[in-house]
């Protein structure tokens, strides 16, 4: 069959509709319709739309008529679900057998699948990027796959406020509103964002994510508008005007209230702000030895002097087998009004190596093909990782900056995220307990047990507080610090879930951390207790918001009814 128009291109010169790796998808996806209405499907670009680029691919001769509750017809082209087969997550950790798999791309279809899940009795899940390793998007009855709502709206600019916002639809990746906003006139950027290109916005902000500006909170944070499909199909808008709570509830929603529409962003002009990057590498003691109070007082300065400070710790980096031989890269990053450093060739040449797939692929294939049959070879691994992540000092345009490791997505590591207040009366000394910890554990696997569980890295960031009830960083506090401490290791890494289980508990219990909720956590012993309880008072304001919106429960995910469950006993 000839597909005249399928080929994703710049719309009025000025941005590609997403990266490879939602096109890969995308074609895939369409694969799956040819196989439903052989000779009756139109893909292209719908540009009539002059404030939009929508990607339209929508089936011909695929028509449903809904009877509404309140007596409206509904015209649904894309609400046929394409053939039911089992879905996996990016890791492959989660998977299940959804009754139906949906993929609208308008208003009128969003709302035509929650009626028609209304009338069969079944529940609904979405699905973004599906890079989230908890059991968050798993279903066996309604699986919403989000992509096709990729419309990005024309950015506005509030006088009143000094401030730019741009309304996106759920299914837009972060790498098409970069390259949006960056062809923008004038350019714009998102200020925050997290680390991973290809997730969607519907993904992250739903679960709450965030990036390592401590200004930049959580991505939900800078939402000043977000519209959901709610359990009776009707479009709300939720804003901070219209009810605080509301807002702060839908802003860190857990696809719990309904299906997430659009989402309107503050953004920066890109011109006034730029970041420069400044990279560089500190003794193991110098910040993380829980005996000398200075530690902390350091890690709290850092904290004041930078935008963003995230700390990267590959295992067993320096010989002498002992962490406090070991080094400890502190990237920085500042706004400034320098132009992009272009000239250093050794820079530019360190930072492609670092960015290129195929250095990646050698070190996935080393790690997740590997080392499960070679433990002993981590330290080696882990040393080599060290040495070829990327020292800078430079400038760079803000996506570049948030986004420094190109192509994450192709190497599958286990990530464990817990996020701890910081104790600013004690100068940060449970972050430095909270980091000790691991590498004690790491270095006691390896010496006594010849086990190296941790493969890849031990990474942290600082936030502060969000206002979002959902967010395991919400604080009333809006100056509050919390520390984001992540282990990071290669799937099929011998002995990571025990490992990783001895290290939550003591977050938890030690220091009060709470999970991210689309990272793992949900099978260690005690989290769901420990983080009904931590969380007791927001979660009974979530939830009343919940029945609010959701009150036939098609929104409802074994997860949050575990949550809920375990801790009434
Ligand atoms: C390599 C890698 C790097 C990462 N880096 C970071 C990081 O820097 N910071 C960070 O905080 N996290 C990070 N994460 C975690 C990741 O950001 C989250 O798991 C995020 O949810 C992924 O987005 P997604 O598009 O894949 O969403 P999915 O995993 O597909 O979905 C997440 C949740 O959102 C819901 N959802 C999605 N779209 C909608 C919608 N339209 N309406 C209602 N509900 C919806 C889903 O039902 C699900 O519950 C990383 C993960 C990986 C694998």
């Amino acid at each position: 069959m000839r597909l005249p128009f399928w080929k994703p291109r710049p719309v009025n010169g000025l941005v590609t509709t997403a990266d490879n790796t939602t096109i890969a998808t995308t074609t895939s996806k369409v694969e799956q319709h040819l196989k439903l209405e052989e000779g009756a499907v139109h893909i292209g670009i719908n540009s009539s739309d002059p404030d939009a680029f929508v990607l339209d691919l929508s089936i011909q001769n695929i028509h449903n008529e809904e009877q509404r509750d309140d007596g409206v017809q509904l015209s649904a082209s894309n609400t046929q679900p394409s053939t039911p087969s089992t879905w996996f997550n990016w890791l492959g950790n989660q998977h299940s057998s959804p009754t139906a798999v949906f993929h609208p791309s308008t208003l009128e279809e969003l709302q035509s699948i929650v009626l028609q899940a209304r009338q069969c009795q079944k529940r609904i899940r979405c699905v973004a990027g599906a890079f989230s390793m908890s059991s968050i998007s798993k279903t066996d009855d309604y699986l919403v796959d989000t992509k096709f709502l990729s419309s990005i709206y024309k950015p506005a600019f509030d006088q009143e406020r000094n401030l730019w916002t741009v309304p996106v639809q759920s299914g837009v990746s972060i790498k098409a509103l970069d390259d949006y906003l960056r062809n923008h006139d004038p350019p714009l950027a998102i200020p925050s964002n997290v680390f991973l290109e290809s997730a969607l916005y519907g993904g992250i902000v739903a679960i709450g994510a965030h990036g390592a500006e401590i200004n930049g909170r959580c991505l939900s944070d800078q939402l000043t508008e977000i519209t959901i499909v709610d359990g009776t199909g009707t479009l709300q808008t939720f804003n901070a005007d219209k009810d605080p709570i509301e807002f702060s509830a839908a802003c860190v929603n857990l696809g719990l209230l309904g299906i997430i529409y659009t989402l309107t962003l503050k953004v920066v002009p890109m011109a006034s702000f730029r970041y420069r990057a400044f990279d560089y590498d500190v003794p193991y003691n110098e910040l993380f030895d829980p005996l000398r109070k200075e530690c902390g007082h350091r890690l709290k300065s850092l904290t004041q002097e930078n935008a963003c400070v995230e700390l990267f710790y590959f295992p067993f980096n320096h010989t002498g087998n002992c962490r406090c031989n070991d080094h400890v890269r502190v990237k920085t990053l500042n706004p400034t009004q320098q132009l992009p450093t272009t000239n250093s060739w050794f820079r530019e040449l360190h930072h492609w190596m670092a960015n290129q797939a195929h250095i990646l692929r050698l070190f996935k294939i080393a790690v997740v093909n590997l080392l499960p049959y070679w433990p002993s070879w981590t330290p080696f691994i882990t040393r080599l990782m060290y040495r070829f992540t990327p020292m800078l000092d430079c400038v760079q345009e803000i996506p570049d900056a948030l986004h420094f490791l190109k192509n994450a997505q192709i190497f599958p590591t286990w990530l464990v995220e817990f996020s701890i207040k910081c104790d600013d009366d004690d100068d940060y000394a449970n972050v430095v307990r909270a980091w000790d910890h691991v590498t004690q554990m790491v270095y006691e696997a390896a010496n006594e047990r010849n086990e190296y569980p941790l493969s890849v890295a031990l990474e942290g960031r600082f936030s502060k507080a969000s206002r979002c009830i959902m967010s395991p960083m919400y604080d009333e506090d809006p100056e509050a610090v919390f520390f984001s401490i992540e282990l990071v290791s290669g799937k099929n890494t011998q002995g990571f879930f025990e490992f990783s289980e001895k290290i939550a508990k003591i977050w938890m219990e030690q220091y009060g951390g709470l999970p991210h909720w689309g990272k793992v956590w949900e099978d260690y012993e005690g989290a769901m207790t420990h983080v009904r309880s931590q969380m007791r008072s927001r979660l009974d304001t979530f939830d009343q918001v919940r029945r609010r919106y959701d009150p036939k429960e098609v929104f409802l995910m074994p997860m949050y009814e575990r949550l809920l469950q375990e801790t009434e006993k």
